[in-house]
């Protein structure tokens, strides 16, 4: 069993990025949008603008209080639409509940979708074209390319079906050339399925839900979930101990998924400022 350490590749990632973007003609810029008082999207929000400054990414932060209106929000959005300083804008989800965040994330022009939620972005993945895919899942894909995995004919089962991750995730798979079977809460079976995968995601929301019965010997299992286990410690929706010792490869959690993230949409925040 090999741990993919997550949090090395990340920095390894960053440094290779901040080296590009000392070169780079441009020094990208991205917009950050909070509204409200999440404590867990303050801590995000502070995460990225830290990594912004670290790799030397101008960033831009706006704090919205909570009971802003949808005008307000897709009036800044409009204005950071139209700024030339700005190449990526991203929402920080969830919104307060009175809020539309479809109808806020359609007024993020594709160009500067750095999170790759758009509906283009979205449908480019689809069509296995060039765009801004999500950053989570563009770190799984990440991770196993460095870890020198390639999913090309392996069958990949992803727990979970959400626009931000289990769905672009099962996407980029396929696109790799991979059989993908998603999975979800009406799927049935679930265990046997999953014991039918080379590669298991879990993007799933339960802590420790994929046990040592739900994984096939030498599988490799990536875990994407962050949750909290009944002591209040950061774990996944895998149980490691449990599975650890049936996989090839298996990802920790803290300091595997979750690190990748950020470095990917600094990523896409340089792609969107650099790449034409
Ligand atoms: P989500 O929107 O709540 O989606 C969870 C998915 O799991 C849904 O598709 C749901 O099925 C499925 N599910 C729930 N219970 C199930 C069960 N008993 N059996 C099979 N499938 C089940 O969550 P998400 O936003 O995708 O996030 C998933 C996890 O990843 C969370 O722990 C989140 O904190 C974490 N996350 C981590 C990062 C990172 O940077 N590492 C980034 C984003 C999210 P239905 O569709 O049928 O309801």
């Amino acid at each position: 069993m090999k741990i993919i350490d997550g949090k090395a590749l990340s920095a390894q990632l960053r440094a290779e990025l901040k080296e590009k973007i000392e070169h780079a003609k441009k020094k990208p810029g991205l917009a950050v949008i909070i509204v409200g008082e999440d404590p867990a999207s303050r801590i995000y929000v502070r995460n990225k603008i830290k990594a912004c400054e670290e790799l030397g990414i101008r960033s831009y932060a706006y704090e919205l209080p909570a009971l802003s209106t949808q005008k307000e929000v897709e009036d800044l959005l409009d204005k950071l639409a139209m700024d030339e300083e700005v190449d990526g804008i991203l929402l920080q989800l969830p919104l307060p509940a009175h809020l539309d965040s479809d109808a806020a994330i359609k007024r993020i022009p594709h160009s500067k979708d750095v999170d790759g939620f758009s509906a283009q972005n979205l449908g480019l993945l689809l069509q296995n074209k060039q765009g801004i895919a999500a950053c989570t899942p563009l770190g799984v894909m990440k991770m196993l390319e460095n870890a020198g995995i390639d999913p090309a004919g392996k069958h990949a089962v992803v727990i979970g079906r959400s626009e931000t991750v289990g769905k672009p995730m099962a996407l980029l798979l396929l696109n790799a050339n991979a059989t993908v079977t998603i999975c979800h809460s009406k799927t049935r079976d679930l265990e046997a399925i999953c014991r039918t995968a080379d590669i298991l995601i879990a993007a799933v929301g339960k802590a420790k839900f994929v046990k040592e019965n739900m994984v096939k010997e030498g599988a490799v299992v990536i875990d994407v979930g962050i949750n909290r286990d009944e002591n209040g410690k950061i774990c996944g929706d895998v149980d490691f101990e449990e599975v650890k010792e049936k996989t090839s490869f298996i990802t920790p959690v803290p300091g595997g998924v979750g690190p990748m993230t950020i470095t990917m949409l600094m990523y896409n925040t340089y792609r969107t400022a650099c790449e034409e």
